[in-house]
């Protein structure tokens, strides 16, 4: 079991008293966050939804909802999973107590919960007792050819609102059954994934709202809840102050917001990355440490902006730079709220953003 103690103990204990910046864990199992609060996490900043959509008890649900041919159907798949994922969020919210936990509706595209193969289709089709047929034909017309830029993210509860009305429903579900067993409330924040235009975040928030009221008065029940976004794209930063009038907070999502600024693919960067270092065009890997000149422009563009429209916006990092302290110390100048990062780098971001706040007195 990790745990601090000691020494190490005392000397994060300074650290806490000198930090400006909240240092939350991007943690979406009950171990992960169990371990993001053994090691000092103060919420969770992250908690990616799709993992929980690959459970061996729900894939076969997730896909059968790929498969349906209309909404009906897709609702008929999703009522399904909705009760795993209420049990999800209990027992996350039961481990963080109260602390804010932030989780982000569905993000990657939908093919990546589809076999591929041949092989792996008939597997799939023998052990689901699904059409094999169907799921070939599926995975190929979701077949996409940049699927990073593609249907993923917030496009997907605006042409399947369904799913994310089956996401927060089951949130608030969860948040109402620890309220009234008297435990610490939680406060949900519920985050969109991959928003760029005003627009979208407007009927994000509406779709949000409209289930998390229906909820709420079902279950009698009086429960703060925040809506917010991620800004992962360079127009959501750009257009922060359109994005502000919807959203109560923002979590800098810098590993796509580095793909995307540089137009550099976070998944093959590796193949010609070492050339650049090795010839100092690039000082250090982007996706490592922040690019504080390109994507560090957007973040300050972002913050003003954001403010500008809101001025108690709350701002946060969950990108992998949330937990490097080059990174760390720029997001305590730029003034963000929180970082998070990966529950074992919650000790080095404790002491980093300390570092960053010292260095700034
Ligand atoms: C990001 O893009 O920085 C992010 C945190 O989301 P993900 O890594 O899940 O795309
Ligand atoms: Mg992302």
């Amino acid at each position: 079991e990790p745990e601090l103690t000691g020494d190490f103990a005392t000397l994060m204990g300074w650290a806490d008293q000198v930090r400006r910046l909240k240092v939350r864990a991007n943690a979406e199992t009950p171990l992960d966050a169990k371990t993001a609060r053994q090691f000092g996490a103060e919420g969770i900043g992250l908690c990616r939804t799709e993992h929980m959509f690959f459970d061996d008890t729900r894939i076969a649900a997730v896909r059968e909802m790929i498969l349906a041919d209309d909404e009906a159907g897709r609702r008929t798949a999703l009522a399904k999973i909705a009760p795993f994922q209420k049990a999800d969020f209990v027992e996350l919210f039961t481990i963080m107590e109260g602390l804010p936990v932030t989780i982000r509706l569905l993000d990657p595209p939908l093919h990546e919960f589809l076999p591929h193969t041949e092989e792996d289709v008939q597997a799939v089709a023998v052990a689901t007792g699904l059409d094999a047929a169907k799921l070939l034909r599926r995975a190929k017309e979701l077949h996409e050819t940049n699927p990073m830029l593609g249907h993923r993210g917030c496009r997907l509860g605006v042409s399947y609102p369904e799913i994310y009305e089956m996401q927060v429903r089951a949130i608030l579900e969860a948040a109402c059954e620890i309220a009234k067993s008297g435990k610490a409330a939680p406060v949900p924040e519920i985050m969109h994934p991959l928003v760029a235009k005003g627009e979208e975040m407007k009927y994000l928030r509406d779709l949000t709202d409209r289930v998390a009221k229906a909820v709420l008065a079902e279950q009698g029940v009086d429960l703060k809840y925040t809506v917010g976004t991620m800004i992962e794209l360079p127009r959501a930063a750009l257009r922060a102050g359109d994005l502000a009038a919807n959203a109560e907070f923002f979590s800098f999502g810098t590993n796509d917001l580095t793909q995307t600024t540089f137009g550099i693919s976070r998944d093959d960067a590796g193949k010609f990355l070492g050339a650049y270092i090795d010839k100092g065009i690039f000082e250090k890997d982007p996706f490592v440490s922040l690019d504080q000149d390109g994507v560090g422009d957007l973040i300050r563009i972002a913050a003003e902006r954001g403010r500008a429209a809101r001025p108690d916006v709350k701002l946060g990092i969950c990108g992998e730079h949330g937990g490097d302290p080059a990174s760390i110390s720029f997001c305590e100048k730029v003034g963000l709220d929180y970082v998070s990062c990966s529950p074992y780098r919650v000790p080095i971001a404790r002491l980093a953003a300390a570092q960053a706040a010292l260095a700034g007195k």
